[in-house]
């Protein structure tokens, strides 16, 4: 739907259903249109446009104004879930790129091994080690030997509570 706004002592909308026709409204029926729930703005080859709460709506002529209001609902609804639908699967993607980013590739890890000698560098303890990012990945840090090492989880939970 292409909106244009035309004049300027009395500025009138014209709303475009094709290059060539359109409907016209002047700037207090739009305003007033813009404010209302339920406009009926006109007829184009066989269908009804309104103007609803959830934007324009093309309707079968022979809808009442409730069944309008319900069918423009209805899409505002599900629009409103394909958004939060799509929301939710672009925040999965970043956490799998988050996921492969921290990923510390074997060869790596081998060589932390041997040089932290299998323990924690902290406290020293055997148990429940991992490895750890001296500068996490969200501030910047990358997979590098000098940026590994190892930690027991208690060490690593003292570490990212001081971080946070
Ligand atoms: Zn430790």
């Amino acid at each position: 739907m292409e909106l244009q706004k035309s004049g300027w002592l009395f500025p009138k909308w014209r709303f475009f259903v094709s290059k060539t026709q359109y409907f016209e409204l002047s700037n207090r029926e739009y305003q007033q249109a813009r404010e209302a729930r339920l406009v009926n703005i006109g007829s184009h080859r066989g269908r009804t446009l309104w103007w609803t709460d959830s934007g324009f709506f093309w309707a079968d002529p022979d809808l009442s104004d409730e069944e309008v209001e319900l069918l423009a609902w209805d899409r505002g609804q599900r629009q409103e879930a394909k958004l939060d639908r799509l929301r939710k699967i672009r925040a999965r993607g970043k956490d799998i790129t988050e996921a492969r980013r921290r990923a510390i590739p074997g060869e790596i890890r081998a060589f932390v091994w041997q040089r932290d000698d299998g323990r924690c560098v902290q406290c020293g303890s055997e148990d429940d080690l991992q490895f750890d990012h001296v500068i996490p990945v969200a501030k910047g840090g990358g997979n590098a030997v000098d940026n590994i090492q190892i930690l027991c989880g208690d060490c690593n939970r003292q570490k990212s509570d001081s971080i946070v």
